[in-house]
């Protein structure tokens, strides 16, 4: 059953059973790979269900556990597995229900790796693959083919925050028993549960917004318990891609800000959206909060996608970009996002033969994607203004 525990309830309480571990506020690192039984019934009963007992840590480990029982909490799912990375957790849930014949419904612009599974690893295994613009509802139901077995979205989605209409898409879906994927790391559960609209599997890196402290990287999977069961049973025991009790036990202390850090974030990000939006050598922001955005009224509906990580487009040149981004002193320049520290990740750095290589994605490379932390907006806003008067 989806639980029905508030969200403080849940980020500081949930699944911490305090009695039996001498009242620490703080859950113990259970920090083992096995678990020892006092007679062959008792080991026999715990190996009989994996999922749910404490027998081998590649299947389950007491501090990970808590950790999946909050994670599904706060998408109101049934279960979670979670994984040592979101591409790892992408991977599981895709491998786990498409076989050889069937076809995939995947949307345009993916996270990267996500693209690099669907396009170039399921036709290895005899699995087609349709790239659709998710945001085109008809384009969808015209991909839809008697062979689909899955649609995998990312809503918003990676660099350009494009949101689909998560519960027309979900609702096309089943009634053709097409199973539904989404990768809701941009949003967070705070802002939007894809569950609630209909969606059988929701997945988060929660690498970013979720640990949030950028020191661990870590994916889940969340949905109903045959779902659950099935990846676990699949790639989740079989590849062994599994977080360790440390790094699980690390994110639940990042839990425990979750709510103040999303709402810092929010409120400092639509203010830096709308400094950018008005600066004079800016062409364009990506910010699906903005009013002039084309998809508000999607994001509106949805109570949020008000993410931190924005892009912008130009100055267009190339050199513009370099000193724009070097000039930055806040601002670190680094992949990921959704951490406490806000980050400047230039498109054109990906460089092939000497050019800037724009194009495998389809996206200008004068775009750099921002994702803003937790310091003072007005400090960031002004480091923004300094580094963009040096192009
Ligand atoms: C980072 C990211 C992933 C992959 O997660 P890792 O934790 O880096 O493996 C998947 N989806 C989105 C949207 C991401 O930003």
């Amino acid at each position: 059953m989806a639980d029905p525990h508030t969200l403080s309830y849940i980020l500081n309480h949930l699944g911490e059973d305090r009695e039996s571990q001498r009242g620490a506020v703080t859950p113990p690192i259970f920090e083992t790979s096995n678990f020892a039984f006092p007679t062959v019934a008792a080991m026999r009963a715990a190996g009989q269900d994996e999922l749910n007992n404490a027998f081998y840590t590649r299947g389950n480990n007491p501090t990970v556990e808590i950790l999946r029982r909050k994670l599904a909490a706060l998408e109101r799912t049934e279960d979670a597995l979670v994984f040592g990375s979101g591409a790892a957790a992408v991977a599981a849930a895709v491998l786990a229900f498409v076989r050889q014949g069937d076809h995939v419904i995947c949307v345009q612009k993916p996270y990267a790796w996500t693209r690099v599974l669907v396009r170039d690893w399921l036709p290895r295994f005899g699995v087609t693959v349709s790239f659709v613009d998710g945001g085109d509802l008809a384009a969808v139901e015209a991909a839809l083919t008697e062979r689909t077995r899955m649609i995998v979205l990312e809503s918003p989605n990676s660099l350009t925050l494009e949101l689909q209409d998560l519960a027309a898409i979900a609702q096309l879906a089943k009634a053709r028993g097409v199973l539904t994927l989404c990768d809701n790391s941009y949003a967070s559960p705070l802002l939007q549960q894809p569950a609630a609209h209909g969606i059988d599997l929701v997945m988060h890196s929660v690498t970013k917004y979720l640990n949030g402290h950028s020191d661990v990287v870590a994916g889940v999977v969340c949905g109903a318990q045959t779902h659950i069961r099935e990846i676990f049973r699949g790639p989740y025991m079989t590849f062994g891609a599994i977080i360790g009790p440390l790094e699980a036990w690390l994110v639940l202390r990042g839990l425990r800000t979750l709510a103040v850090r999303m709402e810092r974030i929010c409120a400092s990000t639509a203010r830096i959206a709308d400094f950018l939006e008005r600066h004079p050598k800016i062409a364009r922001v990506y910010y699906p909060g903005n009013a002039s955005d084309p998809q508000r009224e999607l994001a509106g509906a949805d109570e949020g996608a008000r993410e931190s990580c924005r892009s912008k487009s130009g100055p267009p040149t190339w050199p513009g970009i370099e000193r724009f981004c070097d000039n930055l002193k806040m601002f670190l320049m680094a992949v990921s996002w959704g951490g406490h520290e806000s980050l400047a990740w230039p498109l054109a750095v990906v460089i092939k033969d000497g050019k800037a290589e724009s194009n495998r994605t389809g996206l200008p490379w004068n775009l750099v994607r921002l994702s803003i932390g937790l310091e003072d907006a007005d400090e960031l806003i002004a480091d923004l203004q300094q580094a963009l008067a040096r192009v």
